[in-house]
């Protein structure tokens, strides 16, 4: 089994959520009491967030260098870093190290065209809805055509990512808020399947809320860094 060098804390509550998963994962898989092999560098996410809203991309990727780097240094094998939004900063990352980076977009990708999704509802900070880092990787690579939410709807799920669940709050209001917009975003705009985007998300809502399918990323993205652990 390959050592995975996780990049997270961003939030600590979606790190906590993939350090769970790639464990069971591994159990699944191997059984017994096999574990992941996992070298975590976890970041004090206000000094993140205040970069992100900042318009600092420079300034966090230069701590995310710094990390992936400690982290092959320490011997991981492969960069896994644990959220969506801080994967405009992935092509950075991987031309500072020399081990393989798991992309969240393509695992995420693969799994949207796989089970036959064109055009998902994109649930996700307001900098992956809106930026093209995202969005143009799964239209680009994988041929789907991501739909965001409306200016309302993005500032709603936005503000629910940073204001509540990165800081362990979970409230009925916001998860009625979220399954609104999916709600209309079927209606008006067509959408075939929701991809929770932010790996925070998983809190809130899930498969069992929709009858479309739903691409829960962090589990998606768990899989794919154990699929390649185990090769
Ligand atoms: N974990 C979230 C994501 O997947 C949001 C926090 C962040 O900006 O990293 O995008």
């Amino acid at each position: 089994m390959k050592t995975l060098g996780l990049i997270g804390g961003m939030s600590w509550e979606s790190t906590a959520i993939y350090y769970r998963l790639l464990n069971e994962i591994v159990r699944e898989r191997l059984g017994g009491l096999h574990s992941a092999k996992l070298l975590l560098w976890s970041f004090d996410f206000a000094e993140i967030a205040e970069r992100q809203h900042a318009g600092d991309w420079k300034g966090a990727g230069v701590l995310l260098v710094e990390a992936a780097r400690k982290l092959e240094s320490g011997g991981a094998e492969a960069l896994v870093i644990c959220t969506n939004t801080m994967h405009k900063l992935a092509d950075a990352v991987q031309a500072a190290v020399s081990i393989p980076l798991i992309h969240i977009a393509d695992a995420t990708g693969r799994a949207v065209v796989g089970a036959g999704g064109k055009r998902p509802a994109l649930l996700a900070t307001r900098f992956t809805m809106e930026q093209d880092f995202y969005k143009g990787r799964l239209a680009g690579e994988y041929g789907l055509r991501p739909i965001v939410p409306n200016k309302a709807g993005r500032d709603m799920v936005h503000k629910v990512i940073y204001d509540e669940l990165c800081q362990g709050i979970v409230r009925p209001e916001s998860r009625s808020a979220y399954l609104d917009e999916v709600g209309r975003m079927q209606r008006d705009d067509r959408v075939d399947s929701v991809i929770m985007g932010c790996t925070e998300i998983t809190m809130l809502i899930g498969q069992g809320d929709f009858d479309i399918p739903v691409f829960d990323t962090t589990r998606i993205h768990a899989e794919a860094a154990i699929d390649f652990a185990l090769g």
